[in-house]
């Protein structure tokens, strides 16, 4: 490290010092009232007009017209005329430790970047994640920045940093010599760093399970097939016994198991193991996605990264011709959505720019889906896929005070999303119109 490296390390280290011991423990948050103009709740499909919403201790303690409720001196009053109030978006599938690939791309960022420097990126996404609405995100995988993520969520809840909450995988589980950096394509000699754990067997399987769970996994999440054919197809890559051991061990240890599966018989296989989530799912046939509905299967299509990865790699224009990945994609969507297979919203922003999540939902209302179904896929339903519907995913009593609000009316223009004017996450502001003087 260069000295001028080191004072600048230092300073940086100072200053953090100095707002941890600032904001180790975050300030009570004060009472809100919150006047919009409309509010669309999570309950129905239409927003509503003359609701106020009360916030009381972190959580809501009142929804209704304001003349009907009692507001104590003292409560902060934030009038959103022209906007409709949500309950905070939720993102399945994001990977706050990725920056856009045609920024670097994947193998440079995870070869090249300290895991350090991959952090500090990682608490800027996500407050630019919580800035736009996102107020909780499943995070699948820290590609190679190995338990990091642990470390960003115990940030965030000791409000250190802004951001939303986070349910992690930490590494996510891979077949040996399947995923990457390499070793196809690098001199054989080269010990890679990898990312996500390599597993050989059930034992192998099993034992990354047991680790991640016990170093603060959330979720445990496998790759079901990966470009392993002699063409790079995608193909399954770990055994119908691996991925069994790895349901059965993370359901043993109370955590949920998410499985990245694009190819038909990857998908199959995933569902037949018992996964609780399918991430991508693009060349699933309707006897897989009827396959899916009958398991109880939740299908987290990714819409979004198949369309950014064609514009920086396959010369996709948006609002051109799409790739032949994003017609496949786009048959799986449609397919799933016709036979009624739960779809929830994940975007795998990391692949795009952070912050730009709500690009998911308007894929999903381009592709068939009404404003107000893509809304639910990111709050009640993805509540339930979190196991956490009695906390967060609807506005009413007694719910965690996780809002946003948008200019104008989601639940009508699914892109009034890209213009969020307030959030609040357990009853705290985080982005508000600025005050009338
Ligand atoms: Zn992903």
């Amino acid at each position: 490290m260069r000295p001028s490296v080191l004072v600048g390390v230092l300073a940086a280290l100072c200053v953090l010092i100095l707002q941890s011991a600032a904001s180790a423990a975050p300030a009570p948050a004060g009472d809100l009232l919150l006047v919009p103009e409309k509010v669309w709740s999570g309950q129905g499909d239409i927003a509503q007009s003359g609701l106020v919403v009360l916030v009381h201790d972190g959580v809501i303690a009142a929804v209704g017209p304001e003349a009907s409720l009692t507001v104590t001196a003292g409560t902060r009053r934030i009038a959103l005329p022209g906007a409709t109030l949500t309950p905070g978006l939720i993102d399945l599938h994001s990977h706050l430790f990725l920056h856009p690939y045609n920024e670097v791309v994947w193998n440079d960022q995870v070869l090249k970047e300290p895991q350090d420097y991959r952090t500090v990126l990682a608490t800027n996404h996500a407050r630019d994640t919580l800035l736009a609405g996102f107020t909780s995100l499943r995070d699948l995988g820290t590609e190679g920045a190995g338990y990091a993520d642990v470390s960003v969520k115990r940030a965030i809840d000791e409000g250190l940093i802004p951001g939303p909450h986070l349910f992690v995988a930490t590494r996510a589980i891979v077949a040996s010599s399947s995923y990457g950096p390499g070793p196809k394509g690098f001199r054989p000699d080269l010990d890679l760093p990898q990312g996500a754990q390599p597993v050989t067997g059930v034992d192998e399987a099993v034992r990354a399970v047991r680790e991640q769970a016990s170093r603060g996994a959330d979720w445990i999440k496998f790759y079901a097939d990966y470009r392993v054919g002699p063409k790079g197809e995608t193909m399954p890559t770990l055994s119908a016994a691996e991925m069994k051991a790895i349901v059965d061990a993370a359901h043993q240890l109370g955590r949920p198991v998410s499985a990245h599966a694009g190819s038909d018989a990857g998908v199959r296989m995933a569902v037949e193991a018992g996964v609780d989530t399918i991430e991508h799912g693009d060349a699933a046939t309707e006897a897989t996605m009827k396959m899916l509905k009958q398991h109880g299967a939740v299908y987290v299509p990714t819409l979004t990264a198949v369309a950014a990865i064609g514009e920086y790699f396959e010369q996709y224009r948006p609002g051109g011709e799409p790739t032949a990945r994003m017609r496949e994609s786009e048959h799986a969507f449609r397919t799933a959505l016709k036979l009624g297979v739960t779809i929830a919203n994940g975007s795998d922003v990391g692949v795009f720019k952070h912050g730009e999540n709500w690009r998911e939902l308007e894929w999903m209302v381009k592709l068939g889906m009404r404003p107000a179904q893509a809304l639910h896929a990111a709050t009640d339903g993805a509540a339930k896929v979190l196991r956490q519907q009695d906390r967060i995913g609807r506005i009413a009593v007694g719910m965690r005070a996780d809002l946003a609000a948008f200019e104008g009316d989601p639940s009508a223009t699914i892109s009034a999303l890209a213009k969020p004017v307030l959030v609040v996450k357990d009853g705290r502001v985080y982005r508000a119109p600025a005050e009338p003087r």
